[in-house]
């Protein structure tokens, strides 16, 4: 069975969502993730988990959005970072279409921690729109799941929970031997209570907010298998659910 969008054709796509009213949205960023992992790190992972996911719900899968709100990275080359207010909008036409065929449940996996302010909000305008829009990041996942399996300093950006991830999906896009250690510097106008304009390049000379040394693709796979497992689990409740019991309309 199908469950790529773009692999169906309209009549295999007429199919699904006359019988379906749910689909998979992943989306990403396009930027620097240190010196040994690739600038598509977060569009690749949230790709992969949500396809994983896909064929294990037999929930419809869209393409993945590659570029996010990254523009905190772009000292580093090759980033290519869009406005919130754009991929906010993109986003939001993408989920208004699969409304129009009758979709009124969305997960989102993102890749990207960037991502997710215009993502909340943009979700919280759909159920506007009769969509319930529900949003998936992996790390937090991870971090929650299997708590004991990397120390702090390891599941920052870039850092060996990340690289490891990597390392299990597309090991030959890695090089595991450029991977460096990095102490975030403290700014000199940092203070209680002040939010300062502050890049990455501010704080870390490599882009790696961390220790990256200790990726392996071991643990990268217990990782992937066990965020997979749990947005299988909330994939298939909300499949299920009706989307008039998934939230409250005004008292009577
Ligand atoms: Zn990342």
């Amino acid at each position: 069975m199908k469950v790529m969008l773009h692999e169906m054709s309209w009549m295999e796509a007429r199919e699904y969502f006359s019988k379906n009213d749910i689909a998979i949205v992943p989306v990403g960023s396009n930027e620097q993730h240190g010196p040994q992992n690739p600038l598509g790190t977060d569009f690749l992972i949230s790709k992969a988990i949500a396809e994983e996911v896909a064929k294990r719900t037999g929930v419809i899968c869209l393409q993945v959005i590659p570029f996010g709100v990254s523009s905190h990275h772009k000292q580093f080359w090759g980033t290519i970072s869009i406005s919130s207010e754009t991929f906010k909008k993109y986003v939001e036409e993408v989920c208004l279409a699969l409304g129009y065929y009758g979709v009124k449940k969305i997960v989102v996996v993102n890749g990207h921690g960037g991502n997710l302010y215009s993502l909340e909000e943009l979700a919280r305008e759909l159920r506007n729109h009769g969509i319930f829009v529900s949003i998936f990041q992996w790390w937090p996942a991870a971090g929650k799941l299997l708590p004991h399996m990397f120390k702090p300093e390891e599941r920052s950006h870039a850092c060996a929970e990340e690289t490891s991830v990597n390392l299990a999906l597309h090991p030959h896009i890695v090089d595991l031997s450029k991977a460096v250690d990095e102490q975030p510097r403290k700014h000199l106008a940092e203070a209680e209570g002040v939010t300062l304009p502050l890049d990455t390049v501010d704080y870390v000379g490599y882009g790696v907010w961390g220790k990256s040394t200790t990726a392996s693709a071991e643990r990268g796979k217990q990782i992937f298998e066990v965020v997979v497992e749990e947005l299988t689990k909330h994939v298939v409740l909300l499949k299920k659910a009706k989307s008039e019991d998934l939230v409250m309309n005004p008292k009577v």
